[in-house]
């Protein structure tokens, strides 16, 4: 199997804090692997390695058998790398149609100087990337609040416009920062079957998740941080009876 995601020997202090040390796993192209962990383990902190917003003390991360250098979010986005953020971070008073195609725009580097230098060709681009916007919203299941304010959109829904906008970067690698945070029970079964919708032989998909049912029913593999360490790794049945991961969340 093509190993698209090789991270070995990740390490990241902060001060005295090694939020992560010595972390080696890898994500096969096509495969959902789960990170899990209780508060403050690091999961945060390697999603920021991984996606280049951060810098790390040690060890390599490998896209594809590329490089991916730290502090260069710009680079890493180059390299087919797309995440979402714990906090939502939309554009609140852009329409949810406008805040996938942006991102669209910005993958594809049409700047303003462009746009009119090639008016007709960025017209047809513009109408291409409005279908492929739309299908996008589709596939989340909100293309009939296409043309809505994004602010105005219920909770739920604004995190699959962030979903659909991360994939709109046509991303390989699509990191997802415990997407079911502050959503009910059916809109994290919604979201849950998103992500398995999303799943392509050439994509892989990173997602940080408390949840367990829904870490169950997208991921084949879970990896489990404690202060830094893993200590365990398996399937979702696996990690849910290890003896290391029931004494780290529930102190037994
Ligand atoms: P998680 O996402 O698993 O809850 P984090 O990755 O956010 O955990 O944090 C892991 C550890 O690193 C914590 O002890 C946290 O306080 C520390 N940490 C994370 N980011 C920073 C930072 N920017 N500065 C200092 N300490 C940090
Ligand atoms: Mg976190």
């Amino acid at each position: 199997m093509t190993q698209a995601l090789v991270i070995d020997g990740l390490t990241r202090r902060f001060g005295g804090v090694t939020a992560l040390n010595a972390v080696s796993f890898t994500v096969p192209l096509g495969q959902t692997r789960a990170l899990i962990g209780p508060n403050g383990s690091g999961k945060s902190t390697l999603i920021n390695c991984v996606s280049a917003v951060d810098r790390w003390d040690d060890g390599s991360i490998t896209l594809a058998d590329r490089v991916i250098k730290g502090k260069d979010p710009v680079g890493a986005a180059r390299r087919g790398i797309s995440r979402t953020f714990q906090t939502l971070r939309l554009f609140d008073d852009m329409t949810v149609l406008e805040n996938v195609m942006v991102a669209m725009h910005h993958s594809r580097g049409y700047g303003l100087l462009a746009a009119i230098a090639l008016a007709p060709k960025y017209r047809a681009a513009e109408k291409r990337m409005r279908e492929q916007a739309l299908e996008l919203l589709t596939l989340a299941g909100i293309e009939s609040e296409a043309n809505r304010e994004a602010g105005t959109l219920p909770y739920g829904h604004r995190r699959l416009v962030e979903i659909a906008r991360a994939l709109a970067l046509g991303p390989n690698l699509l990191l997802l920062d415990e997407p079911a945070a502050g959503l009910n029970d059916t809109e994290t079964a919604r979201l849950a079957e998103l992500v398995t919708r999303v799943a392509r032989p050439d994509l892989s998909i990173l997602v940080v998740e408390h949840n367990m049912e829904f870490v169950s029913s997208v991921a084949s593999q879970v990896t489990v941080l404690d202060n830094g360490n893993i200590i365990a790794e398996g399937t979702p049945a696996e990690v849910r009876e290890h003896p290391e991961v029931l004494r780290a969340y529930l102190g037994a």
